[in-house]
């Protein structure tokens, strides 16, 4: 299956995501987390997309474009692929458009998820990463099993991310409401688009017949 996930930072995109991939043979493709890769690891790419991202601001679309063209046409998304925070721009989804045209390739849908905005900022505010593996925890109802030590890689260094403080979330609701949700209109009118009201993920999951795992 080929899908869009779009909603706000928060909303639950990265873990619909990975309980997509159960399926199928789908692959995962987060833009964040390519990024935050090329960051960690220096690259010149990391170079370019790291004072935007720390700020809460999106990257360039020539960027995001740059990264998309290529992975999209890697072997593993034969299978398809389920888009965790791409398209983020009207001219990045108009470029997937002429991508996929030019790939051959449809879209099946859009699933656009709905969350209050309180929700939205109590989840990230208390969200961790572990800076070794990404494994994500929540110090409220996903702490480590011991404390400060990642369950998965067993590093010590389980961070609040950068654009997780309350200010840098402030100003990526902002740049979503301003770059993002006119997406939904977009997708609306190619008849995509799936809308679930949700602060809490698993009737989405029990309507899928998927487990989440965190
Ligand atoms: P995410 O983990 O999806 O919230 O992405 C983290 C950050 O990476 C965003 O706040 C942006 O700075 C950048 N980013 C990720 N995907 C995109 C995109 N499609 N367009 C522009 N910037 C992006």
């Amino acid at each position: 299956m080929k899908i869009i996930l779009l909603g706000p930072p928060g909303a639950g995109k990265g873990t619909i995501a990975k309980a997509l991939t159960q399926y199928d043979a789908s692959v995962q493709i987060s833009t964040g987390d390519i990024l935050r890769a090329a960051v960690a690891a220096g690259t010149e790419l990391g170079k370019q997309a790291e004072a935007a991202m720390s700020a809460g601001n999106l990257v360039t679309d020539e960027l995001i474009m740059g990264i998309m063209e290529q992975r999209l046409q890697e072997d593993d998304c034969k299978a398809g692929y389920l888009l965790d925070g791409f398209p983020r721009t009207i001219p990045q989804a108009e470029a997937l458009q002429v991508l996929l045209e030019k790939m051959g390739e449809k879209l099946d849908a859009v699933l656009e998820l709905q969350i209050p905005r309180d929700v939205i900022i109590d989840r990230l505010t208390t969200r961790r990463t572990c800076a070794q593996c990404g494994e994500i925890y929540n110090v409220k109802s996903k702490p480590p099993k011991v404390d400060g030590v990642c369950d998965v890689c067993g590093s010590n260094e389980i961070v609040q991310r950068d654009d997780e403080t309350v200010e840098a979330i402030n100003n990526r609701l902002e740049v979503y409401q301003a770059q993002t949700a006119p997406l939904s209109a977009f997708y609306q009118n190619t008849g995509l688009l799936v809308s679930v009201q949700t602060s809490d993920l698993s009737p989405v999951m029990t309507a899928l017949k998927l487990k989440i795992d965190n």
